[in-house]
């Protein structure tokens, strides 16, 4: 991939925050910027929030259930952020909210309203394709709970799939797309991450405030209102229906065809193309 790398010096000179993102490292190839932040985070219990890790390709990138994030080298945004809320455990899905909502943010502040960028419940960033909802990116949370149930630190990754060639993505159940695949064009990934970071840091701090991100998430959530069929890792269903709504952790409420109502916490959710 012929795009300069993301280095410090050139995430500084687009970056806007305070704190997210100002301690910053790079790196070319690692196993998982995930488990190697968790790790830093664990060795150096100063190491600060808002510190992120990035890495230009990922050997052993991870999605949910032990699933694999796959993307070529240089071409994506492959990263990982610190952060330390003390927030109670049942509180994990703010996070995947505020990281959600980021990565939009970003996305539409490059691309523009069209084509749509919106969620897919719970942590998946999409782009709508042809009537087709198709997966950009992934967020990805491990969570260090201390001994009374609160979130001591909580790594949060992010992979894109920024300017990944449309021939370059993988194969994938839910089928993926890229920033040029869906738009024709490539992006300047330190413009794209800069903004992504300014957005978590808003979001984060007013979340800190006491401000559920739920509402904005909710709108963000191409999920809701369309029928859905859940089911678990391995493929079993669990529930068909349509997605309602969800809760202020983050759980999705599904009515059945029967009309009784679904709590679901876990499982993948795949929409039905849109008529
Ligand atoms: P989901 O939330 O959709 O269940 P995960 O968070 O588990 O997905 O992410 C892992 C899955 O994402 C993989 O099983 C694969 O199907 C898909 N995937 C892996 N790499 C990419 C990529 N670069 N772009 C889009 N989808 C991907």
């Amino acid at each position: 991939m012929d795009e300069p790398p993301l280095t410090a010096e050139r995430l500084q000179r687009a970056l806007t925050t305070r704190w997210v993102g100002r301690v910053y490292d790079y790196v070319e190839a690692t196993g998982s910027t995930n488990d190697d932040l968790r790790g830093r985070a664990a060795a150096d219990p100063a190491l600060p929030a808002g510190a992120v890790l990035l890495a230009e390709y990922q050997s052993a990138g991870r999605g949910r259930l032990g699933r694999r994030w796959e993307a070529p080298p240089g071409s994506s945004l492959l990263f990982s952020v610190l952060l330390r809320p003390g927030w109670p455990a049942e509180q994990a899905a703010w996070l995947t909210m505020i990281a959600g909502l980021a990565a939009v943010a970003a996305i539409r502040g490059a691309i523009g309203p069209s084509p749509r960028v919106g969620l897919k419940w719970p942590n998946d960033v999409m782009i709508i394709v042809d009537d087709e909802p198709r997966k950009v990116g992934g967020i990805l949370l491990d969570t260090a709970l201390d001994g009374v149930g609160r979130i001591e630190s909580v790594v949060v990754g992010i992979g894109l799939n920024v300017n990944t060639p449309a021939e370059a993505l993988p194969a994938a159940a839910t089928p993926p797309t890229s920033l040029p695949a869906a738009t024709g064009r490539t992006y300047d990934r330190a413009a794209l991450l800069a903004a992504l970071l300014a957005a978590l840091e808003t979001g984060y701090e007013a979340a800190a405030a006491g401000r559920s991100p739920r509402a904005d998430w909710d709108a963000e959530l191409l999920t809701l209102g369309r029928e859905v069929v859940v089911s678990y890792g391995d493929g079993r269903e669990i529930v068909s229906g349509r997605a309602e709504s969800t809760t202020d952790n983050g759980l999705l409420i599904v009515r059945d065809a029967a009309g009784a109502l679904h709590t679901i916490s876990a499982g993948d959710v795949s929409l039905r193309k849109e008529r």
